[in-house]
C-alpha cells in the first residue's frame, strides 16, 4: 500500500486509507475525489469504487448531467468521518476509493452503453461494490448488465420521480426514459423484486402503470407515502426485496425540486432529503450488491442544494454498507487508537 502524500495526510485506521485530514487539511483544498476519498494507487484493495459516468446524451429534456460526477464530488467535501444515525464509518469501516470518471463517448449512445458496461465489468474486478455518480438515467442499464452477470437476476429499488419504463422516445429505445424497460426485457430483472418509490406526476395514460407491473415493478407513489410515511414505505422495501439482490438507483428527481433543483426533468410533489435520506439508511438490512446516483445538472442548481442532496445520498449509502466496527476501537472513542 502507498503512503499519502506528504502534503494530503490521510485519516487511516486497520489498513483502511480514508480521507483526507480535515484538522490538517481545510476541506475546500486538497482532492476533488468524492468526500476526498483516496484514489486507488493509494489504497489496498477495495470494497467499494466510486465512479463518475459523466453521460448526458440519453436526456430528453434540459441537459448537463454530464457535469453531475464533478458537482457531487465538490459537494461532498462535507461529509464527516462518522454518520452518527447509521452508527457507521463508512470510510473507516470499509476501504473506498474514488476510481475517477469512465471516458464515455458524448455523442454515441450505444458505444457509450458499451462504455459504460465494460468500464463497470472492469470496476467490479477492483472492487466489491460500485457506487456510480452519473451522468442521465440510461447509464443505469449497462451497470445493470455488469451486475447481471455477476449476481443473476437483480431487484431494482428505485427511487425516482417518473418510472423509466417507457418503450421508445423519437423511435431511439435507449436514453433515460427507458433503462428499466430494456433491462426488464433483457432480463437482467428480478421481476418478482422491483420496486418504485417516489413515483408521481403525469402518465399517457392508466395503461402505462399496467406495462411497469409486467415488467417487474410495483410503485409506491408520493401520494401514499404521505399517508403511510417513511416507515410504511421501509416496510413495503424490506416486504419486496427481501434479500434478494438490490440494485438502489437514486434519481435525484425523487426529491420535490425545493431540495433538487439542479436536475432535468423536475416534477413538483417530491420528497423531502430527510425522507429520502431515512430511506436509504434503511437499506442496511437488504443485501444490496450496488447503487447510482444520476440525473444531477449543476447549471440548474443553486447554492450547491442538489449536489449537497446527492453527496447525502452517496453518504447514506455507503454507510448502510459499512461492517459496523468495534465501538470500544473505533477512532474516537475515548479508548480507541
Ligand atoms: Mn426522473
Ligand atoms: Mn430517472
Amino acid at each position: 500500500m502507498t503512503s499519502s502524500l506528504p502534503h494530503q495526510p490521510r485519516i487511516t485506521f486497520d489498513g483502511v486509507v480514508g480521507q483526507v485530514d480535515f484538522t490538517q487539511v481545510p476541506r475546500f483544498a486538497g482532492p476533488a475525489t468524492f468526500a476526498s476519498l483516496a484514489q486507488p494507487h493509494e489504497t489496498g484493495d477495495l470494497d467499494v469504487a466510486v465512479v463518475g459516468v459523466p453521460f448526458d446524451a440519453g436526456v430528453s429534456y434540459r441537459a448537463g448531467a454530464r457535469f453531475g460526477p464533478q458537482h457531487i464530488r465538490i459537494a461532498s467535501r462535507l461529509l464527516r468521518p462518522y454518520n452518527p444515525e447509521a452508527d457507521a464509518w463508512p470510510f473507516l469501516g470499509q476501504q473506498v476509493a474514488d476510481v475517477g470518471d469512465l471516458g464515455v463517448n458524448p455523442f454515441d449512445i450505444q458505444t457509450a452503453i458499451t462504455t459504460i458496461e465494460n468500464g463497470a465489468r472492469g470496476v467490479l474486478e477492483r472492487a466489491g461494490k460500485m457506487l456510480v455518480l452519473g451522468g442521465d438515467h440510461t447509464i443505469a442499464l449497462p451497470v445493470l448488465r455488469a451486475l447481471h452477470a455477476q449476481h443473476g437476476p437483480i431487484s431494482v429499488l428505485h427511487f425516482d420521480a417518473h418510472l423509466d419504463t417507457w418503450d421508445t422516445y423519437f423511435n431511439s429505445p435507449y436514453l433515460h426514459g427507458t433503462p428499466f424497460r430494456r433491462a426488464s426485457e433483457e432480463g437482467l430483472l428480478d421481476l418478482e423484486g422491483c420496486m418504485h418509490v417516489g413515483t408521481r406526476g403525469g402518465l399517457y395514460g392508466p395503461g402505462d402503470m399496467d406495462q411497469d407491473r409486467a415488467l417487474g415493478f410495483v410503485p409506491v407513489r408520493c401520494e401514499e407515502i404521505e399517508y403511510i410515511g417513511v416507515r410504511g414505505t421501509v416496510e413495503r422495501m424490506h416486504a419486496r426485496l427481501g434479500d434478494r439482490p438490490v440494485y438502489v438507483s437514486v434519481d435525484i428527481d425523487v426529491l420535490d425540486p425545493a431540495f433538487a433543483p439542479g436536475t432535468g426533468t423536475p416534477e413538483s410533489g417530491g420528497l423531502t432529503s430527510r425522507e429520502l435520506l431515512m430511506m436509504l439508511r434503511a437499506t442496511s438490512g437488504l443485501n444490496v450488491v450496488g447503487a447510482d446516483i444520476v440525473e444531477v445538472s449543476p447549471s440548474y442548481d443553486h447554492a450547491e442544494i442538489t449536489g449537497i442532496a446527492a453527496a447525502h445520498v452517496g453518504y447514506e449509502l455507503l454507510s448502510a454498507w459499512a461492517p459496523k466496527l468495534d465501538p470500544l476501537r473505533a477512532p474516537g472513542s475515548t479508548r480507541g487508537v
